[in-house]
């Protein structure tokens, strides 16, 4: 039976490609993008979630801790994380919900069944189901093996992907991969080793080879102030999108602060704390920048 590690199955997402589709979640990502707002998508492995605004401090969670990680101060209960098994028996005793674990092993049937539910809307909304994460690619197993359960039943599928996998992990799904979403966020190498901690020679050599071979792209751009909303920047994105064929168009996501809440929950630090949101106006003026390289420019997903 072939597993993998998810965070999260979304039903009812609009945002993830054509029509209403449901967007399973992977957990683990080989980038740590400095802005992800998905924070709790990127270790692959499960991951305690504490949200201190729920927390009814009926300590509940104290006594449920058989490794004493669990201490109680001013503020409530604190975790030591290094002494956090993940195990989740503080989570199962929360009542409020303020404990959670994020991530969970599932079979590809237990998937396939969920993505199942909602069929009839994927027929007439031109859905389907989107691959999402983290990083899919990075449990190569797993994924092949719902992409093909997907396509047997004949649902339309889509792969969001950060692009860094060796060839042979795309080389294997791409026949059943309907559309590639592909996350393009630097052009500069050295820029982009500091902002996600990985080269982008990988990731830019993988859509010059999806392109090359015909698939279906659309290039998503995530604008993150400061780091690539300069001009500079987004003319190096736009010559090299412009570049390759198959292309559609692309999508300009909109930075916000709405993952930063994530990182305190999971007791890290925020990448970018002094980032600031984008106005309605410069995204609109980067969709007009972009589209003077001939692209068909969406905001949003
Ligand atoms: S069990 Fe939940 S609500 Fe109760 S003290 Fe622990 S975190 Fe707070
Ligand atoms: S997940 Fe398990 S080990 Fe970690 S704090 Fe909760 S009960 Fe303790």
């Amino acid at each position: 039976m072939t597993t993998g590690l998810i965070f999260d199955v979304k039903r009812y997402a609009i945002h993830d490609g054509p029509g209403i589709r449901t967007t399973v979640f992977f957990k683990g990502c080989p980038l740590a993008c400095r802005w992800c707002h998905n924070p709790e998508s990127q270790q692959a492995a499960p991951e305690l979630v504490f949200r201190r605004n729920r927390c009814i401090a009926c300590r509940a969670c104290l006594d449920a801790c058989v490794r004493g990680a669990i201490s109680w101060s001013e503020g409530g209960p604190e975790t030591d994380v290094s002494k956090c098994a993940r195990c989740g028996c503080c989570a199962a005793v929360c009542w409020a919900e303020a404990r959670q674990i994020a991530g969970r092993e599932t079979t590809v049937e237990e998937v396939i069944a969920e993505v199942e539910r909602d069929a009839a809307f994927y027929e007439r909304s031109g859905g389907g189901v989107t691959f999402s994460g983290g990083e899919p690619l990075a449990q190569i197993e797993f994924l092949d093996a719902l992409l093909r359960a997907s396509r047997s039943r004949g649902i339309h599928t889509a792969l969001d992907t950060c692009g860094l996998a060796p060839w042979d992990a795309i080389e294997r799904i791409r026949h059943n991969v309907d559309l590639f979403l592909y996350d393009l966020k630097i052009m500069d190498d050295s820029k982009h080793r500091e902002m996600t901690g990985e080269s982008n020679e990988r990731i830019l050599e993988n859509l010059r080879s999806l392109s090359r071979l015909g698939h279906e792209i659309r290039v998503r751009i995530p604008i993150i102030p400061g780091v690539n909303d300069n001009d500079d920047s987004l003319r190096a994105i736009g010559a090299f999108v412009s570049s390759l064929n198959s292309i559609p168009g692309i999508d300009i996501l909109p930075y916000n602060r709405m993952g930063a809440d994530k990182y305190a929950r999971l007791n890290r630090p925020y990448g970018l704390p002094d980032i600031r949101d984008l106005s309605d106006e410069r995204m609109a003026g980067i969709a007009l920048m972009l589209g003077l390289f001939g692209l068909r420019v969406k905001i949003g997903g």
